[in-house]
């Protein structure tokens, strides 16, 4: 596969960039549940364009990484030689949010991964993946997401999980968003502020355990759309 410049074609003025009204944000398209995230951000103010190729990453204002099998899609990134232009994206402060899958790749480490498995990384957490267990594959729940549900107005957010990660631990300066409560999973009520971190944000990353692109509620994606935005 031939090698281009994810340099845009019109050179860069030396002030700071600036973000259009509509940014423009990727969704990597190697696997996963892409037209339900084209979907949800171009409800959310922006415009989507899926993402296979190398070149298709220039002038990205915002990567969305989809939910799947972090897996293959680490696999399909290699094979498609998009894993090291992407992290030098990260690297570079480009916003990027990732859901469930996304979430696994963005983390710095992971528990349970399968042999050989990498990330992109840029996150300084530890996400465990299939960490709900065979029991709970797949649930919902009503969860307050920080920055969203506590708006003026806001309520909280119906969050889908599907052989979802958690997130072990966190590294100072990364913001906890969302934390499920035990009872979601196992009928045990533990007490607020307790539970498995399911939402964060470091710096231009998002990440969220849970699917938001497939409830018709964007707000995820418009918090999303608001860091591309701020950038
Ligand atoms: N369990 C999957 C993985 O390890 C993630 C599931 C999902 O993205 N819905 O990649």
């Amino acid at each position: 596969m031939t090698s281009l410049s994810v340099s845009p074609a019109v050179p860069r003025s030396s002030a700071a960039p600036t973000v259009p009204a509509m940014p423009t944000i990727g969704v990597l398209a190697l696997q996963g549940d892409v037209r339900e995230h084209v979907a949800a951000l171009e409800a959310a103010g922006a415009r989507a364009v899926p993402v296979r190729r190398h070149r298709e990453l220039a002038g990205l204002d915002g990567l969305v990484l989809p939910g799947g099998e972090s897996t293959t899609i680490d696999k399909l990134l290699r094979i498609f030689d998009l894993r090291d232009p992407v992290r030098a994206l990260i690297a570079d402060g480009l916003p990027v949010y990732g859901s469930c899958a996304g979430m696994i790749l963005l983390a710095n480490r992971i528990v349970d991964g399968s042999d050989g498995q990498q990330t992109l990384g840029g996150m300084d957490v530890t996400v465990r993946r299939n960490a709900f267990g065979r029991q709970v594959d797949s649930f919902e729940a009503d969860l307050n997401v920080a920055g969203i549900s506590d708006l003026p107005g806001g309520s909280p957010v119906r969050t889908v999980f599907i052989r979802a990660p958690w997130i072990e631990d966190t590294a100072p300066g990364v913001q906890v968003l969302a934390r499920i409560p035990q009872h979601a999973t196992d009928g045990a009520q533990v007490p607020a502020g307790a539970g498995r971190i399911v939402a964060a944000r470091q710096g231009n990353l998002l990440v969220t355990a849970f699917h938001p692109e497939i409830t018709g509620d964007a707000r995820v994606h418009e918090l999303f759309v608001s860091i591309v935005r701020e950038r």
